[in-house]
């Protein structure tokens, strides 16, 4: 094709100058069917802008560009089409928000392709949108309400997102390490007396974590606790951590009850590694730690107190996707008369048990939350691991 220049006139140059009004290379209104002096001068500034060769002429290559340069993200929907893939600003606009956010979804390149469609997939998931990996006006809204938020190169992280996902989609043979919090003589965390008895935090997550435990390698991954019913010594966070760390453990899940003087404070609450000044969290752990959280208030009916970022010794020392739950307040009659039940702790590990599980699924055939049936875990494993 004959490069459009200086002189022409017709369709083709009157849908250049739309596309420079569009974005902002010439004023509006954009009527004229003739390519003049501003229509080159604005060629050529955005040739520049684009690292084109600046001729001031639209040949095939300035006309690609110029053609995916009228598209704002939110203007049109966005999917992964086999044949032809999308193509466009709007495009590369929601890939560099992705990856601000801490996506992987490789280069920016302005092409809605696979890892595109999995890391928008990805995020849906994580906002409770339905995961379908296309871009509508639901995903660009949750785009615009948290891309502000969430900002900051995070190499580190991503690195971490890419070894999770290189570590393949079965749980069969990942280790995993379940920390009870507190523990030993002089720590028993959370302490509330009931009549001759006492409830201690320490024990109660020593529970929950043992049924975790008995789940997890029920479904084939190597667990282990980092402590047992009655230590002779407290442990450190800090030494609970290393001990995960010198495991090579893939995730860590870390259980504690909450407690406080007011009685009405009641619900569960999970955290995961970050600092709500740096604009640093751990993806994976953040992922986990929705997971966890949306699967324990749907399945456990427990207040919702949320996710939250925190530099605890446990989440920033751990070099694994790290999350710690707190499952319901001990100190709160409610949660209390829960957490005591046998049968409610249960849910609990069974809400933790679809999370961690969640976690390994492909993107393709992740469920809603509170769907999974946790006794067929061991075949769903079995015939993932056998598919490899
Ligand atoms: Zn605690």
């Amino acid at each position: 094709m004959r490069p459009i220049r200086r002189g022409d006139r017709g369709p083709a140059v009157a849908e250049i100058r739309t596309i420079l009004v569009i974005i902002g290379l010439l004023p509006e209104p954009a009527v004229g069917v003739e390519y003049d002096a501003d229509t080159e001068t604005a060629v050529r500034t955005f040739q520049q802008s684009r690292g084109l060769s600046v001729d001031g002429q639209v040949g095939d290559e300035t006309w690609r560009a110029l053609d995916a340069a009228r598209w704002r993200l939110g203007q049109r929907a966005l999917y992964q089409a086999v044949s032809e893939p999308l193509v466009g600003d709007d495009v590369r606009q929601l890939q560099e928000r992705l990856l601000e956010m801490g996506y992987d979804v490789g280069r920016a390149d302005s092409v809605y392709g696979g890892s595109t469609a999995r890391a928008v997939a990805q995020f849906q998931r994580e906002v409770g949108l339905a995961s379908d990996g296309s871009c509508g006006p639901a995903t660009v809204n949750a785009l615009r309400r948290l891309g502000r938020k969430v900002v900051g190169g995070r190499p580190q992280l991503l690195r971490e997102t890419a070894a999770f996902h290189a570590s393949g989609p079965a749980l069969v043979g990942k280790r995993i390490v379940v920390d009870p919090g507190h523990g030993g003589p002089d720590d028993l965390g959370v302490v509330v007396p009931d009549g001759p008895l006492r409830w201690t935090e320490a024990d109660l997550a020593f529970d929950i974590a043992l049924r975790l435990e008995g789940r997890l390698a029920a479904a084939g991954m190597r667990v282990n606790l980092t402590r047992g019913p009655n230590p002779a010594e407290t442990m450190s966070n800090r030494q609970r951590a290393k001990l995960a760390n010198d495991l090579g453990a893939d995730l860590l899940i870390s259980i504690h009850l909450d407690g406080h003087p007011n009685p009405a404070a009641d619900g569960v609450a999970t955290y995961h590694y970050g600092s709500l000044s740096g604009g640093v969290t751990s993806t994976v752990g953040e992922r986990l730690a929705g997971l966890v959280q949306r699967e324990i208030v749907a399945r456990a009916g427990m207040r919702n107190c949320q996710t939250h970022p925190k530099s605890w010794d446990v989440l920033r020392l751990t070099r694994m996707p790290a999350v710690r739950v707190d499952a319901g307040y001990l100190t709160s009659p409610v949660d209390r008369a829960r957490l005591v039940d046998p049968l409610f702790r249960e849910r609990v590990v069974e809400a933790i048990m679809a999370a961690v599980q969640r976690m390994y699924y492909p993107v393709e055939v992740d469920v809603p939350t509170g769907s999974i049936d946790v006794s067929k875990l061991r075949a769903t494993t079995a015939a993932a691991a056998g598919a490899r």
